[in-house]
């Protein structure tokens, strides 16, 4: 149990959060946040990106670092969120206005094949297809999901692959 929410039975893989800072030793904050992540009840990171630095979409703010993990969890879509709200906690994230620069950013991006539309949680996420800071580290980890039109389509957004998929190790 978490928080008093039941967990799902099997583990489902092919769970996509999209990570993102840009307050702070963001690249540290990410590295705790995976660590956090894989210590969440029957949950594990498969698969990490390699990290990328973008510029601020729709926002002013430093430069935000960003990445993509695949995971593993027997937890249920709404749990998993709870809990990386609370790791956003933790990270010191407030929200002062839409798009405000952010200690960190926990976003489910896809839950296996599961379509949710509820007002705490939507998934696929509804804006993923339009970010290349979400598009390009998916498409390191799952190419054959991400075709080239999608990638196109985003090619104006200033992004850069900083580090390998060897950034954040023993998550
Ligand atoms: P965006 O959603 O455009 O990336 P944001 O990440 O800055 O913007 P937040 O303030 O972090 O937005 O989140 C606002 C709310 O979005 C959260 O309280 C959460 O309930 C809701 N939400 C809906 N779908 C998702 C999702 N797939 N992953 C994370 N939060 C979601
Ligand atoms: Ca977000
Ligand atoms: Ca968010």
């Amino acid at each position: 149990m978490l928080l008093g929410v039941p967990e799902g039975p099997p583990a489902l893989s092919g769970v996509f959060v999209g990570l993102g800072a840009n307050l702070g030793d963001r690249e540290a904050t990410l590295r705790s946040a995976l660590h956090a992540i894989g210590q969440l009840p029957g949950t594990r990171v498969e698969r990490v990106s390699p990290l990328y630095g973008s510029a601020p979409v729709d926002a002013g703010g430093p430069d935000y670092r960003n990445a993509v993990a695949e995971l593993a969890t027997t937890l249920t879509p709404q749990a998993l969120l709870q809990a990386l709200q609370i790791i956003e906690q933790s990270a010191g994230r407030e929200r002062p206005y839409r798009n405000a620069p952010r200690t960190l950013d926990l976003d489910i991006l896809w839950f296996g094949d599961q379509v949710i539309d509820t007002p705490e949680l939507v998934v696929p996420h509804p804006r993923m297809m339009e970010r290349a800071f979400v598009l390009r580290p998916l498409a390191d980890l799952v190419p054959q999901r991400v075709d080239a039109s999608a990638l196109s389509k985003v090619a104006d957004q200033s992004i850069e692959p900083l580090q390998g998929p060897g950034w954040v190790a023993g998550v």
